[in-house]
């Protein structure tokens, strides 16, 4: 996997530098933190980023080169508390923190642990809001207007199946 460094604005994302944030991209040619999460916190932080959106607009698979067992796609973003930063992340960083010990920075795990709901239209916002202003982000949320706009449209639509007593849409 391509490496880039724990706080560092370099990504192989459609734009770059600030608020972009990356964490957790590995790779055996760099050193990372190693250290274990307590479990309290990591139980919560697992289900987090299991539950988080994946944006599959990176190109091509991950593979783990640490073990080769395990491969991701795409990346999971997460707004810092201060909204300064946009953590990018790939969704293998579960699997680096259970089976390699990775250690994320605080801040990282604060941002997940405390951001809204991937599906949720606070979560959209911030992502708009922390990005408003950008050309080269414009592509991103053009297709996340898209996406919100569809996904707005299918809750519309159960909601009216359900209020018209439709029993597939409960
Ligand atoms: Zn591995």
């Amino acid at each position: 996997m391509t490496y880039y460094a724990d706080m560092s604005s370099d990504s192989m994302w459609w734009f770059t530098g600030e608020p972009l944030c990356s964490i957790g991209w590995l790779n055996p040619a760099y050193e990372y933190p190693v250290d274990t999460l307590s479990p309290g916190v990591w139980d919560v932080l697992s289900v987090r980023l299991s539950a988080a959106r994946r944006f599959l607009c990176h190109r091509g698979l991950h593979e783990c080169e640490y073990c080769w067992q395990n491969t991701c796609s795409g990346a999971l973003l997460f707004p810092s508390v201060d909204l300064q930063k946009l953590f990018i992340a790939p969704p293998m960083i579960s699997h680096y923190i259970e089976a390699h010990s990775y250690f994320p920075p605080e801040e990282f795990v604060e941002a997940v642990l405390s951001c809204p709901q991937h599906d949720s239209d606070e979560y959209c916002d911030l992502l708009e809001d922390m990005l408003e202003g950008r050309p080269d982000a414009s592509n991103f949320l053009e297709q996340e207007m898209l996406s919100r706009a569809a996904r707005i449209r299918r809750n519309d639509y159960l909601s009216s199946l359900r209020a018209s007593g439709d029993k597939w849409a409960q």
